[in-house]
This record gives structure tokens, sequence and C-alpha cells, in this order.
């Protein structure tokens, strides 16, 4: 049993990105030896189809772009997949796949390899063969993540108003944190404002580390109470329309002591320096290394145990990685982070953060927050 229903024609939307998301992705199809693909990742899903519910799956070939969801969806889905012919299905994908793979000519079908498990792999395998199709299953990886590394002007426009609205929430509790607060007030508080200024749930769970909570790069905020003279370490993100950004800053609750003010200004300049060298055309093992080299001179190298950056977009973390051993190459209209830290066990961290994008060859901060001087 199958419905394919054909949305009605949306005028404002025929021209939308989405469009052309799905024209370049087609044009990858011969380099990946695949005539067809199966997305099941969430944001690929998002992205090249415009839908934003949690269950469904793409399956688009030079000549059709399907979206295969449930009936919780078809509604929405059609609202807002315009592009996309609308197919509802059940929980069974026997009754589905293997007649569109068959009926659309299909001889080798690209899936996710990186979101695709074992197990759904197997069911996939066993589903197209028991009704006899033929079409192999073709593993693929980073055909839609190379599209979303590169943001239109849309994409931009949202990143930028989820990193105002981060900006403003930090300065407004930075300005706020003294000895005695604990770390889930800070990040109740952050929370609170960016939720009130219009951030959808946050991407991520906003990071508080005090004193030496700050050594752990993640640490998730505590009932600790911050004390004077401490590097606090916030990292924390706001989204809109999908989009995150992110931001870290370290501050110091009182009089920051010399400890403090050395790490803290290594850190700086390493930030500074990379936002002032990364240019298109490096890779994201160079970007890395003009920080990292700071950082070295500086002897703490070791301390540096992360990347310098990720991009960010429909996911916090996504395509490019700018970090040791990373070929992605940087280009125009990228946004990513630029984030070196340092952390020692023990005493705590520092961490800087901006989220940029690359506009005629060179760095463009999004983020405005503050950079503290001590
Ligand atoms: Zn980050």
């Amino acid at each position: 049993m199958r419905a394919v229903f054909t949305s009605p024609p949306i005028p404002w939307r025929r021209e939308m990105a989405v469009n052309k998301r799905v024209l370049k992705l087609r044009r990858l199809f011969d380099d990946n030896k695949i005539d067809a693909i199966f997305i099941t990742q969430a944001e690929n899903r998002r992205y090249l189809s415009g839908f934003d519910g949690t269950a469904g799956y793409l399956f688009i070939t030079p000549k059709k772009a399907i979206l295969a969801t449930d009936f919780r969806y078809t509604e929405q889905a059609a609202l807002e997949a315009p592009d996309f012919e609308i197919l509802r299905i059940g929980g069974n994908m026997a009754d589905w796949l293997p007649g569109l793979v068959s009926d659309s000519g299909v001889n080798s079908l690209g899936f996710e390899s990186a979101d695709v498990t074992y197990s759904f792999h197997r069911q996939l395998q066993n589903t197209l063969k028991k009704k006899d199709v033929t079409a192999k299953l073709i593993p693929v990886s980073g055909m839609v993540e190379s599209l979303r590394a590169v943001k239109d002007a849309g994409e931009i426009e949202l990143i930028i108003k989820a990193s105002a609205i981060t900006d403003a929430a930090f300065e407004q509790v930075a300005a706020t944190i003294k000895a005695g607060m604990t770390e889930k007030q800070v990040a109740w508080a952050l929370e609170k404002i960016m939720r009130e200024n219009g951030s959808q749930a946050l991407p991520f769970e906003i990071i508080v580390g005090s004193g030496p909570n700050a050594s752990l790069p993640h640490a998730k905020p505590s009932d600790r109470a911050i004390r004077d003279g401490e590097p606090v370490v916030i990292d924390m993100g706001a989204k809109v329309g999908g989009y995150a950004s992110d931001l870290s800053r370290t501050v110091c609750a009182g009089q920051p002591d010399a400890q403090f003010k050395k790490i803290y200004n290594i850190v700086l300049e390493a930030q500074m320096t990379a936002m002032s060298k990364i240019k298109e055309g490096m890779t994201g093992h160079e970007a890395d290394n003009i920080a990292r080299e700071i950082i070295r001179q500086a002897g703490y190298g070791e301390a540096f145990g992360h990347s310098l950056g990720h991009g960010v977009g429909l996911a916090e973390h996504e395509s490019p990685r700018l970090g040791p051993g990373s070929k992605d190459i940087l280009s125009d209209s990228m946004v990513f982070t630029i984030e070196p830290g340092i952390y020692i066990t023990g005493w705590g961290g520092v961490r800087i953060e901006d989220t940029v994008v690359l506009e005629k060859g060179k760095v463009k901060p999004i983020t405005k927050a503050l950079k503290l001087k001590y």
C-alpha cells in the first residue's frame, strides 16, 4: 500500500535554497558511484528538504525527491518540504522501500554509513532481498555534510541571531558573577535569559566549570560555589530557526592571581592570532596549528588537548573540523568556531571561543561578546 501526495505549490517557496541543495547533492552521485541516496540523518534530512519533524527518510534519485514519513507528520511535511513528494508510510519498511527502489530503476543505493546502525543496515538488506530487489547498498559519508559546511545568506543570518542572543545573555550574567554563586545558578541565569530572548531549546547543555572543575573541557554545572580568584569557564549557545551559536568565555570572580593572568593571556593571544591569520584555502590542520604553536611555545602544548574549532549550523558540531590532521579546506561562507584552551588538572582552565564566518577569504567574527582583559 502506498500513497504519494504532492503538496500544492506554494509560490514563494519555489525559489527556496532547498531545491538548489538537492541539485548540488545529485552532482555528487557519480563520484560516490551511486544512482540514488537514502537519507536517514536528522539534520541532513532537514537541510535537504526543509522538513523539521523528528522522523522520516529521504529517497533521492536524479529525477525524484521523496520524503517518507508517518501519519503524525505528513501534513507538516507537505508544508515544510514543498520540493519533495510526500510518501505516507507505516511501521513496516517492506511495504514501501523495495517498491520505491525497483520502480526507480536504482542499482546502487547510497546510505549514510556514519548514521545507519549495524542492525538497521541488516534490516535494509533483508527488506530488499526478500522482495528480490537486487540494488546494492553503498556506504557513503560526508556528502550532505560537505554541502552543509558552506552556508547561504539565510543560514548565516540565523546564526547571527542566535549569537546575538548568546552574547547578550553572557554579558548580562557575567557582570553579576561573584564568589558564592554556584555553577548551576550561573548556568540557569544564562539559560533563562536566552530562552526569554527567543532561543529555541538550547543546542547543548551550558557548561559552567569553576576552579578545578574548569580543567574539564566539558564540565557539567554542579552545586559547587565559585570562589574568589578562580577561573570560571562558560560555554554556551542559543538556537534560532534550527541554527546554533557557540560561545566560550573565561571569567574570574574577584581578583585574578598571577597564574590566571598568565594562562588567560596565552589563550587570548592564541585565539586573537588565529582570528587574524586564518584564511580561505587553509586546511583545518593549518588553521589549528596557528593557535597551537603559540600555546606550545608558551610551554602548554600538552594542556591544549582538543581541536581549535568546528563548524556550527543545524548541529552544534559539524564540518569543517579545525584540528590536528584535518584535511578540510576552509572556504568562504563556512561558519566555525575558534576556541583554544589550556587545562591544568587541580587548578582549572581557560577557554575563549568565538563563532566566525569566512568572508572574502578572511575571518569575520559573528560573536560580539566582550572579551575581558586580565
Ligand atoms: Zn565549540
